[in-house]
């Protein structure tokens, strides 16, 4: 056997790294955690701490980087917001009773997707964590079993759907941690390496996904026999992802997870599906810039509360697809929008609640602090107002919502009853629990008081007996009580103290009395700590027994939040119910982008426009200049269509919603450079997505599709993927394009139609009025938008007088035509080129010989940077007389 060279403590650190390979081990030694070998160097290297050595005996030297422990709020986050799972070890027996190594367990592990930590949780986002799982012999139509769980909140659903959905689901959801069989490993790799955002993927034994292990599992979870009641009995694969993932959860919190009280069946097919592309274009989340300012998200959220917050990312994610729940939202928020007097009071109160639902998830796994308690209080006692509003409405749907409410006033009772109002986060110091909860700890905390007033008292009669009036009693950790005397005064010192400890400065004495009231004292305040402790512990678990109505209460103050704020944002941005039907079309009257009309500069207003996509008038075709506003008009309607069947008002004077099953975007010229693909690939990728996936139902956006490649080509694809668009997929479009030559279209197909932004010219210049009007417009308006921009006046005249050579006569009569540009004609071609030729010599016939003599002799190599300038000024001034 090989002799192992480490010293004992290195030893008891690999034993307990190796059950932890995969995570960053913080090894707790006294007031540091320490991190040793390839942690610590991942560890220096992403805290920016600094990477030293300790002395490992005869096996040498071992890396190690550490950090004092009250750090770890500072430090864990970034390990965990860098991808890596961290476990923390702390040391579990007092050092002074401990024979040889002090033991040591790990008590907790954080990863990305599992954790507790305020610093790692985003009050408006979800964390979820997922796993999945598929059959290894259901190769054939792949179906996945999806489990997803927010540990913070104790949500938990489980699904079921095609591995093809995969990305779009974990996207849709923003995950963070996937879990997955070793066994699969491949398979999801190469599936997961296609997210926008890589996410951190974890690998566990293939025995846990299995179906009796899972089922056993989920059903002591959730206390139940069967899973009937729950609706999931038939989903094998979701059952067996759910039992994985609340093993890998289990496993890390080391903590019954009592947050996790139910779960929900997750239907993919309930919600219109927003591919990332899509949510991308239409900045749901994120402006262009990568930016929350900008995005529709930072525009609609007015609600008050973090749950409100979550569960409108949530609703924005996943708009709905029946008609009912929408009018349900729609009436609520109509009912708001016609009573402004109930709207502010609401909002008024919804701003006193804190975050129930995480502040219930804690309390569950004991880490909510007393504070936190003080806030779950206030948040429970904020519901019975805000109940008594609603049933005074006599609205039906405002009742049954308030009727929802589970009473907690006994939860209420019992924070007011335990905790001590002005109470500080340290338990067990005397200061959290309320004086009159507990006769035997007010006993222990005015002896433990008491015996702090003999301290005062024998340290003013030290001071009396010695005649030193610096005398101080003091105290430390290591040696406990002891009077302190400075050096200068060692001369006063009576021979009954006993030397404790010598400073540069003093000297820390003890006296048998002081000793006998700090073991007193030592006794009290051991048995204050763990009474007060105790008691918290019951406050905790007493509450967490309310858990499913705690996260009951907190659900509907979410729902009521979000409901209120699309109120009280149609009323602050003048936005319409929409009428939302199970219809085809899609009218819209005077409609707005609800997030540019915000932006423009002060002065400017936002030009509505009205839409109707129908039947008969199937496909638009949309042209106009740029910066005339198509990507902004197709857009809005997205906007409206999404936000509409999220149950919020509209940002149009009217607007009449046929359920669209999903909004396919496709927006030209954004190259995706990160991932080294062509923008024409992806474009065609993209567009290649929306002909295979669109429905009837769907509605497709499609702005300067076929512009990443030659003009011919880039004509002709844009042409057959509308002429495809109607023959087989009939999905309402909206198609913005530079091409002219697509107006052709509404000729030969009945449900194509041609739009234009008009743009006005006067003498020179151009106006954008931004108005969409039915019909073709005549040109581009390009060279205009290039003269606005300030290219130079010689290249603008130039554009311009090619434009005209193009534009002059290029239809070829004899061809059957479908663009008004035709294939070139070599000999036509040939004489443009002998014009651009002749044209060529005249732009250059303006540059003055001296000017570009001087140049040309210039020694490139020679020249000071100073000397360059002044030849320039001299060339400035030269041109400026001439
Ligand atoms: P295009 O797609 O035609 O190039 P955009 O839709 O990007 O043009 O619009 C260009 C700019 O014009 C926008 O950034 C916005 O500031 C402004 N704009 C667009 N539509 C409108 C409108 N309806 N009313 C007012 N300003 C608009």
């Amino acid at each position: 056997m090989m002799k192992d060279n480490n010293t004992p403590l290195i030893r008891q650190y690999l034993q307990i790294k190796d059950k932890y390979k995969d995570y960053i081990l913080l090894y707790r030694m006294g007031d540091f955690y320490e991190t040793f070998f390839e942690d610590a160097e991942t560890t220096a290297h992403i805290c920016n701490i600094i990477l030293t050595k300790r002395n490992n005996g005869a096996a040498g030297d071992v890396p190690l980087a550490g950090f004092p422990y009250h750090q770890l709020d500072n430090y864990l986050p970034k390990l965990v917001n860098a991808g890596y799972r961290v476990a923390v070890c702390e040391q579990v027996e007092d050092p002074k009773k401990a024979k040889g190594i002090v033991r040591r367990e790990v008590i907790e592990v954080v990863t990305p997707g599992v954790t507790l930590y305020d610093k790692l949780l985003s009050e408006k986002r979800n964390n979820y964590i997922a796993s999945v799982y598929f059959h290894p012999r259901s190769d054939k139509n792949k179906t996945l079993g999806i489990a997803f769980c927010d540990v913070s909140t104790g949500e938990f659903n489980i699904s079921e759907f095609q591995i093809s959905q995969l990305t779009e689901i974990i996207e849709m959801l923003g995950i963070k941690e996937v879990v997955i069989s070793k066994e699969q490993k491949i398979l999801f790799e190469n599936i997961l390496r296609n997210l926008n955002n890589p996410i951190l993927v974890t690998k566990l034994e293939p025995w846990i996904f299995d179906f009796t292990f899972a089922r056993e599992a989920l059903l002591g979870q959730l206390r139940t026999l069967n899973l009937k009641g729950f609706g999931i009995e038939e989903l094998p694969l979701g059952i067996i992802s759910a039992g994985a993932l609340l093993h890998y959860i289990n496993e890390t919190q080391k903590l019954y997870l009592n947050q996790i009280q139910k779960i929900s069946l997750f239907n993919p097919n309930e919600y219109m599906i927003l591919d990332s592309a899509t949510r991308r274009n239409l900045e749901i989340y994120f402006s262009w810039s990568n930016n929350i300012e900008g995005s529709l998200y930072s525009v609609l959220d007015e609600t008050k509360t973090p749950m409100g917050s979550r569960l409108l990312k949530n609703w924005l994610a996943r708009p709905l697809l029946n008609v009912e729940k929408i009018n349900r939202r729609l009436e609520i928020v109509d009912y708001f929008y016609k009573n402004t007097n109930l709207v502010e009071k609401i909002r008024s109160i919804l701003s006193e609640i804190g975050d129930l639902e995480r502040l219930s998830a804690k309390v569950c796994s004991t880490k909510a602090t007393p504070r936190e308690l003080l806030v779950l209080k206030k948040s429970l006692d904020s519901i019975p107002y805000i109940q008594q509003l609603l049933e005074n409405t006599g609205n039906e749907y405002l009742i049954s919502l308030s009727k929802r409410f589970v009473n907690l006033n006994e939860i209420s009772s019992l924070i007011e009853k335990a905790i001590d109002q002005n109470t500080n986060n340290s338990v067990g110091t005397g200061n959290v629990i309320r004086k009159g909860y507990s006769e035997e700890f007010d006993k222990i905390l005015s002896l433990a008081r008491n015996s702090k007033s003999h301290i005062n008292k024998l340290q003013e009669e030290e001071r009396r007996k010695t005649g030193i009036q610096s005398l101080k009693i003091g105290y430390n950790l290591v040696f406990g009580y002891y009077i302190e005397i400075s050096k200068v005064n060692a001369g006063k010192v009576p021979s009954r103290y006993i030397r404790k400890q010598t400073l540069t400065n003093a000297e820390r004495y003890t006296t048998p009395e002081l000793r006998e009231i700090e073991f007193k004292l030592k006794n009290i305040e051991e048995k204050l700590y763990n009474l007060e402790t105790q008691l918290y512990q019951d406050v905790l678990l007493n509450i967490a027994k309310f858990i499913s109505e705690l996260q009951e209460n907190s659900q509907i103050v979410a729902e009521l939040d979000c409901l209120v704020s699309f109120a009280y944002l149609a009323l602050k941005n003048h936005f319409c119910k929409p009428v939302v039907d199970n219809g085809t079309e899609i009218i819209i009257q005077n409609g707005r982008h609800p997030v540019v009309e915000k932006s423009l500069p002060i002065g400017e207003h936002y030009i509505p426009n009205s839409t109707k996509l129908s039947d008969k008038e199937l496909i638009h075709i949309i042209t106009g200049p740029n910066m005339s506003g198509k990507s902004c008009y197709l857009r809005q309607v997205a906007l409206a269509v999404l936000l509409a069947q999220v149950g919020s008002f509209v940002a149009a004077d009217s607007a009449k919603i046929g359920i669209v099953d999903r909004i396919f975007t496709r927006v030209g010229a954004q190259d995706d450079i990160s991932r080294g693909e062509s923008t024409f690939l992806i474009e065609m990728q993209e567009s290649a997505n929306i002909l295979n996936n669109a429905t009837k139902r769907s509605l497709i956006l499609l702005d300067e599709v076929g512009r990443g490649t030659a003009t011919f080509d880039g004509i002709s694809i844009a042409w057959a993927i509308t002429e495809y668009i109607h023959n087989n997929i009939q999905a309402k479009t909206l198609f913005a394009t530079h091409y002219h030559e697509l107006n052709e279209l509404e000729a030969k197909y009945d449900k194509i139609v041609n739009y234009y932004i008009d743009v006005l010219e006067e003498g020179e210049k151009v106006i954008f009025t931004h108005k969409v009007k039915r019909g073709t417009s005549d040109h581009s308006f390009g060279i205009y938008v290039a003269e606005m921009a300030g290219l130079p006046k010689e290249v603008v005249q130039r554009a311009k007088d090619i434009l005209e050579i193009l534009e002059a006569g290029t239809t070829n009569p004899n061809e059957q035509v479908i663009f008004k540009v035709s294939k070139p004609n070599p000999k036509k071609i040939k004489s443009i080129e002998n014009r651009l030729q002749f044209q060529q010599l005249a732009i250059f016939d303006f540059t003055d010989n001296d000017i570009r003599n001087k140049i040309l002799d210039l020694d490139l190599n020679n020249i000071t940077p100073l000397q360059a300038l002044s030849l320039l000024e001299e060339l400035q001034k030269q041109i400026k007389s001439s």
